[in-house]
């Protein structure tokens, strides 16, 4: 049952060795004097071939057994062979089944039998062994990495904070209530309170990959009640500063994928479009604007609609960025600007299909936060572990959080956000 190689280890050159490749029956064909196994693994296909007259009686006895999907290790020798995928193929010595999959499958694996989203993530182990389904996710391990690489270069501490809270992050949002021992918690929407408690501690500069929670009853293709959040914080940098990193991370992204991920890109039929740096920066009047001329019934004071995001995405064509928004329709941590409070140094970084990232130079005096608290409409008393952080030596401070499945999603032209989470947790979705 050792395995020697993965399918893409395998080359033509390897002709005459002997290997033992482990992977799933996709397919079985019969075709009299010949038969032809093609085992899946991890990084591919390999075809094992079995001439009937040659073979050992028992192997292919063994083989004639299999049911597709079964799980198999097949020990054979390596025969260049053009016709066959990467060029070779196996002939087999030895065949173990080492886990029997029932008939019928619950879905088809091969792609030749599309199946209903729904269909997919109830079987989501067996989507996963779609070739489209698995680069998806192999992208998103590459993506994750990308950003982790990227932030670590750019002196950023990485830190882990709980998902276990007693109060909101901030207003409006709603937030899931769970049962804490004899006290009602919530699961927590941001890490925004936690790191920026981690300003006046000292860490400079702090990024977070976690999971966020959100009890909103959308049911939108963009939505999910828990996502995944990339997240920094940094201290002694303003909004515009915050930005560069932004735009700098995604153009990375990007290209780190563009480089690393082609084969999985490939699979997918995507190419993907490097945005340009820098990205354009709108502010939000010019964008509110450039919504009512395009037909959109929206006021200055207003939150973007979704069909506002689309039609301002539209003209621009590329990713930019909204900045110098209403403070009123921003979070209270978000910086009025001094000479003019009614706006405050909050900006969103858009794709033209949709937001992919909120952020802000934060307000980081202790008065002025407690104000932009109440004037919230919230009750400063449940800020209280907060707002301790800055009195006692707060440094200026910026950050922004980027939602890891819009990221993804619109770099791969994916129209549907479950399509990008491997257990997506939505309005109806609960299991698996
Ligand atoms: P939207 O207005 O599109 O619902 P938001 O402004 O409520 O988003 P923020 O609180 O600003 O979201 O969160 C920062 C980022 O986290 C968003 O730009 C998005 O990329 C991601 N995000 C937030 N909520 C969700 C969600 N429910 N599902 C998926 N991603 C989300
Ligand atoms: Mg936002």
């Amino acid at each position: 049952m050792i395995r020697t190689h993965y399918s893409n280890q395998i080359t033509p050159e390897m002709n005459a060795n002997t290997v033992t490749v482990c992977g799933w029956a996709h397919e079985i064909r019969d075709l009299g004097g010949i038969m032809f196994l093609v085992v899946r693994d991890r990084e591919g296909l390999i075809q094992v071939t079995l001439f009937k007259k040659a073979i050992d009686k028992n192997v292919l006895e063994i083989v004639k057994g299999i049911s597709r999907e079964s799980v198999v290790c097949v020990t054979g020798t390596v025969k260049k062979e053009a016709k066959a995928p990467n060029g070779y193929e196996l002939v087999p010595t030895a065949v173990t089944v080492l886990g029997k999959a029932e008939s019928p499958l619950p879905m088809d694996t091969t792609g030749k039998v599309d199946a209903d989203l729904d269909t997919r993530l109830d079987v989501r182990f067996m989507d996963m062994r779609r070739l489209r389904t698995t680069s998806i996710f192999r992208l998103r391990n590459l993506l994750l990495k990308s950003i982790r690489e990227y932030l670590d270069r750019e002196g950023f501490v990485e830190i882990t904070t709980p998902k276990v809270v007693a109060t909101a992050t901030e207003g409006g949002t709603a937030l899931f209530p769970i049962t804490y021992f004899e006290r009602e918690a919530f699961l927590n929407q941001s890490p925004q309170l936690f790191k920026q408690l981690m300003m006046s501690g000292g860490l400079d500069r702090v990024y977070e990959i976690g999971p966020i929670f959100r009890a909103e009853e959308h049911d939108t293709r963009k939505h999910l009640n828990e996502a995944t959040s990339i997240d920094i914080e940094a201290s002694f940098l303003d909004n515009e500063d915050v930005m560069v990193i932004l735009e700098n991370l995604v153009n990375y992204v990007y290209k780190y994928i563009a480089e690393n991920g082609q084969i999985y890109l490939k699979n997918l039929g995507v190419e993907i479009k490097i945005p340009q740096l820098p990205f354009k920066r709108l502010t939000y009047t010019e964008a509110i604007k450039i919504a009512k001329d395009n037909g959109e019934q929206i006021e200055w004071g207003d939150d973007l609609s979704t069909e506002s995001e689309h039609s301002i995405g539209k003209t621009i064509g590329e990713h930019y960025f909204i900045t110098d928004w209403p403070s009123r329709i921003k979070p209270f941590y978000a910086l009025p600007y001094e000479d003019r409070p009614e706006l405050c140094r909050a900006f969103d970084m858009m794709h033209p299909r949709m937001e992919l990232s909120s952020g802000a130079q934060r307000v980081h005096d202790p008065e002025l936060l407690r104000e932009r608290i109440t004037a919230q409409g919230l009750n400063a008393d449940g800020f209280d572990f907060y707002l301790k952080a800055f009195k006692y030596g707060m440094p200026p401070h910026s950050g922004w959080g980027v939602g890891a499945e819009r990221l993804l999603m619109t770099m791969l032209g994916i129209e549907n956000i479950r399509e990008v989470v491997l257990f997506p947790r939505d309005r109806r979705r609960l299991s698996p």
